[in-house]
């Protein structure tokens, strides 16, 4: 049965930083799609009448996209706003009076999670919970305790299916790309596992600092901003079995099983540094322990993957940005040649970020008299960037109830399980120079391997 398109958009944190960054212009490009008719509801506590509401998204789009004066002036009528304190019971009662008649609710928290427990109760109060949906955005919890007890909160006004838990990575084209090409190419399926794959590497860089968000960063840490979400999500797309079909539960329910493969990680299994310099950054203890930057090696207890070592590292201040996955096929069996064909020339490389594109590595002999080599890559794919913005796919799937893309309470507290046991100084932080690819220590994880194999752009 087709799930129903929600009659109204309720935007808790219409006033803040993501709402500015990503969100209208999100809206905008929902509206110019024909995808967005019902009336939004912006609620915040900024003293905002309507119409400041309406020039902030303004602006908003016309510094972070293309503005469209038509889709703008669309958008703009749909706009409504209730100013009030989410603490405040009144602001609940104001906001069920501003959404007339709609049932069908679709409420977007993009808001600090400190918050989410006290607007979830307002809501249910104010009787906006029956046939509503609700959108959260990251982080989920802080640990698997934590989001253990707001899934708890959760269920106790909605149900599973109406939950849409956001990690925009999954509405990137180039993460849905991996499991597609994965599935549309026969040939792929014999060759994905331990027989033939010998090790797998992620790596998530980034050549910029926390760029003001220091206090941000102090709560989150690269383990709980990044790892245990997007990179566990793009591993689980590299790793799970087919699904039975293609219908949203069966993918969850392979990706879910996946996750629950995973060994938790302990203190062996990660390192993690701090870039110099970032103690001095506002919001940021002196002595702060927190990391901005982790590598971490993974293994999944499955049939397929047993022995396979993953390699996974994110950072900030790293020489380049770029978001990368390169899957190291075994070595021949055999030198037939007399040259010893490097580990790597065989392989396969997914680049997620900034540049889209997939690349298999080959050796292929130069030529002249010597059966001897060189390796290359054939470009498979290359695409210039998003048809569609991870948000404007992801709240144009949650406005028509679709949840495919987005995190279920299983996988979430199973990428939980996973990184729960290394949150915290339970390890040394140790520093690096920035513009570096971190702390040198991180080579020990991959000893026996060909190191770590840095994406070049
Ligand atoms: P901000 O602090 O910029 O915005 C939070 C919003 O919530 C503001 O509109 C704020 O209103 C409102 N708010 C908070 N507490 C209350 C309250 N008690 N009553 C009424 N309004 C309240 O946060 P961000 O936009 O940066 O982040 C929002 C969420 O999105 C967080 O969960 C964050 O982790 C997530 N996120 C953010 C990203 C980003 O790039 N910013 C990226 C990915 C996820 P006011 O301004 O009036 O105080």
């Amino acid at each position: 049965m087709e799930a129903q398109h929600s009659d109204a958009f309720v935007f808790f944190g219409a006033t803040g930083d993501l709402a500015y960054k990503q969100i209208f212009p999100a809206l905008q490009a929902l509206v110019r799609r024909g995808q967005l008719e019902a009336p939004i509801v912006g609620v915040g506590r900024s003293g905002w009448t309507r119409e400041q509401l309406i020039e902030h998204a303004r602006a908003s789009i016309k510094e972070h996209s293309t503005y469209d004066e038509a889709a703008f002036n669309k958008l703009a009528s749909l706009i409504g706003y209730v100013d009030g304190d989410y603490r405040d019971a009144s602001t609940f009662a104001r906001l069920r009076q501003a959404l007339g008649d709609a049932r069908s609710l679709l409420h977007y928290l993009a808001i600090p999670p400190s918050v989410f427990a006290t607007v979830i109760g307002g809501l249910s109060e104010a009787n906006c919970t029956g046939d509503a949906r609700v959108v959260l955005e990251k982080p989920f919890g802080r640990d698997l305790k934590s989001a253990r007890e707001l899934n708890g909160i959760l269920h106790q006004h909605f149900p599973e299916e109406s939950i849409f838990r956001i990690d925009h990575y999954l509405g990137k084209e180039p993460v849905q790309n991996i499991l597609y090409t994965r599935f549309s190419n026969a040939f792929l399926e014999p060759i994905w596992n331990r027989t033939h794959i010998r090790s797998v590497q992620i790596t998530m860089a980034e050549d910029f600092d926390v760029r003001g968000r220091g206090a941000f960063y102090e709560e989150a840490g690269a383990i709980r901003d990044v790892i245990q979400n997007h990179l566990l999500q793009v591993l689980s797309n590299l790793i799970m079995d087919a699904p039975l079909h293609g219908a949203a539960s069966a993918l969850r329910d392979e990706k879910s099983r996946v996750l629950r493969a995973i060994r938790p990680l302990d203190v062996h299994s990660i390192v993690r540094g701090q870039y110099r310099g970032y103690r001095d950054e506002s919001g940021v203890a002196e002595n702060s322990q927190v990391e901005t930057y982790a590598a971490v090696r993974l293994h999944v207890d499955s049939w397929r993957w047993a022995d396979v070592p993953f390699y996974i590292r994110a950072g900030k201040c790293l020489p380049v940005t770029c978001t990368e996955v390169l899957v190291e096929f075994r070595r021949p069996p055999r030198e037939l040649f007399g040259e010893l064909v490097p580990s790597l020339s065989s392989h396969l490389r997914m680049r997620l970020s900034r540049e889209v594109l997939i690349a298999l590595g080959v050796r292929v002999k130069v030529p002249g008299e010597r059966m001897a080599g060189e390796d290359v890559e054939l470009i498979v794919t290359r695409q210039p960037g998003e048809a569609l913005t991870p948000y404007e796919r992801l709240l144009g799937d949650a406005l028509r109830g679709d949840p495919g893309l987005f995190g279920r309470q299983d996988s979430i507290e199973a990428q939980w399980a996973v990184v729960d046991p290394i949150l915290g100084d339970s390890t040394p932080v140790y520093e690096y120079a920035r513009n570096s690819w971190g702390p040198r220590e991180a080579a020990r994880l991959i000893e026996g391997d060909d190191g770590w194999l840095d994406p070049q752009v």
